[in-house]
C-alpha cells in the first residue's frame, strides 16, 4: 500500500460555500497558511440559487455571480484552493488530520464548512424518478419543465421561493404542504399568493410519485380527512428541509443526535482547534449572511487560537 501524501497548513477549511470562503479570507489575511478543500465548484448552495435578495450590499444578485465574488475575495490573500472529497477528520494531539483518500491535510485548526443536503421524502417513486421529473433544484432543472403543471412539496423558504421561481417556465405550480400555514418568510409567501400561476394544496402529504419513465402524477392524502387521490403532475420538486453534512466528524462527538455540529459563539466545537460554520452548524438562521458572519468569526478566532499554542509542540 502506498503512503498517503501529508500536506501541512495552519488552517484547513472543508467546504467552499459562503462560510468557508469567508473563513479563508480572514485566515489568509492574518497571514496563516490556509487551504480550502472543496469537492465541487466553489459556491455551495449559491450555485443552486437563482437570485439572492437578502445579502446586504446587493439589492439583487445571481447566486453564481455572488459565489464568484466570494471566491475572488477568498483567494485574494494567498489562500490555496484544492479539490478533495474529505472522508474523515481525526485528531492526533494538537493536529487534526483531514483525509481525502489520496492525501492527508494536517493542521492545528480545521474549520468544517460542509453545509447541508436536501432531505428526501422517502416515498415510492422519489428515488426511481429522480432526474426523470423528480428534482431538488429548480435553478438547475426548471428550464426542462416549460409549459408543464408541476408540484412542489414543502412549506418553507425553499419550497415557496423555488415554487414561485418555477412559474417562469411552468404553466402552473401547486405547492403541496402538510399543514395549512406556511413556514416561509412573509415576503416569499406574499409573492407566491400574488402569483396567479401558484396554487396550494393544504393539509396534504404526498404518498407516492407515479410514472413509468417520467413523473405523471402524485398520490396525495389529506391529513384531516384521510381522503386519498391522484394529482396530475409533469414534475415534482421536493423541498422538505435540509440535513447536515457532518459524517466526516461523526466520531468526534461534536454533533447533536441529528448531526448538527455544536459550537460556542466563537464557532469552536468541544475539540480544541476544530471549528464549524454555516449551515452544518446548530443555529437558528441559515442564510448567506449568517454563514459569512460565522466564517469571519472562525477565521479570526483561528488566529487567536494558534497564538495560544506552544510552537515547540507544533514541530
Ligand atoms: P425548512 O425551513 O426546514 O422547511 C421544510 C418544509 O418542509 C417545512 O414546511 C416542513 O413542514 C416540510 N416538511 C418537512 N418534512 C416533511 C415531510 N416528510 N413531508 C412533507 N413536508 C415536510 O427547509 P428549507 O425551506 O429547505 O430551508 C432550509 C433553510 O434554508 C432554512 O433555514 C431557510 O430559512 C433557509 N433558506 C432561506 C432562503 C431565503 O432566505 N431566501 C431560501 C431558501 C432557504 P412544517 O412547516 O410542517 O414543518
Amino acid at each position: 500500500m502506498s503512503e498517503k501524501t501529508i500536506i501541512k497548513a495552519d488552517v484547513v477549511i472543508i467546504g467552499a460555500g459562503p462560510g468557508g470562503m469567508t473563513a479563508a479570507l480572514y485566515a489568509s489575511r492574518s497571514n496563516l497558511k490556509t487551504i480550502i478543500i472543496e469537492k465541487g465548484a466553489p459556491g455551495g448552495e449559491l450555485l443552486n440559487t437563482a437570485d439572492v435578495e437578502n445579502y446586504p450590499g446587493f439589492t439583487k444578485i445571481s447566486g453564481p455571480e455572488l459565489a464568484d465574488n466570494f471566491y475572488q475575495s477568498a483567494m485574494a490573500f494567498g489562500a490555496e484552493h484544492v479539490y478533495g472529497d474529505v472522508e474523515s477528520v481525526t485528531v492526533d494531539g494538537l493536529y487534526k488530520m483531514v483525509d481525502t483518500g489520496s492525501k492527508v491535510y494536517q493542521a492545528p485548526v480545521v474549520i468544517v464548512a460542509t453545509g447541508a443536503y436536501n432531505r428526501k421524502l422517502g416515498v415510492p417513486g422519489e428515488e426511481q424518478l429522480s432526474g426523470q421529473g423528480v428534482s431538488f433544484c429548480a435553478v438547475c432543472d426548471g428550464f426542462f419543465f416549460r409549459n408543464r403543471e408541476l408540484v412542489v412539496i414543502g412549506g418553507g423558504d425553499s419550497a415557496v421561493e423555488e415554487g414561485t421561481y418555477l412559474t417562469q417556465f411552468a404553466d402552473k405550480v401547486t405547492i403541496i404542504h402538510r399543514r395549512d400555514e406556511l413556514r416561509a418568510q412573509q415576503i416569499l409567501q406574499d409573492r407566491a399568493f400574488a402569483n396567479p400561476k401558484v396554487d396550494f394544496l393544504w393539509d396534504t402529504v404526498v404518498e407516492s410519485i407515479n410514472g413509468e419513465n417520467a413523473v405523471e402524477s402524485v398520490t396525495v392524502r389529506n391529513v384531516k380527512t384521510d381522503a386519498v387521490s391522484e394529482f396530475p403532475a409533469g414534475g415534482a420538486f421536493i423541498y422538505v428541509g435540509i440535513l447536515p453534512n457532518s459524517e466526516i466528524v461523526a466520531d468526534l462527538n461534536v454533533t447533536t443526535p441529528d448531526g448538527w455540529i455544536k459550537t460556542n459563539d466563537f464557532m469552536e466545537t468541544e475539540v480544541p482547534g476544530l471549528f464549524a460554520i454555516g449551515d452544518v452548524r446548530l443555529k437558528h438562521l441559515r442564510q448567506v449572511a449568517t454563514a459569512v458572519g460565522d466564517g469571519s468569526i472562525a477565521g479570526q478566532r483561528a488566529y487567536d487560537y494558534l497564538q495560544t499554542l506552544d510552537p515547540e509542540l507544533l514541530k
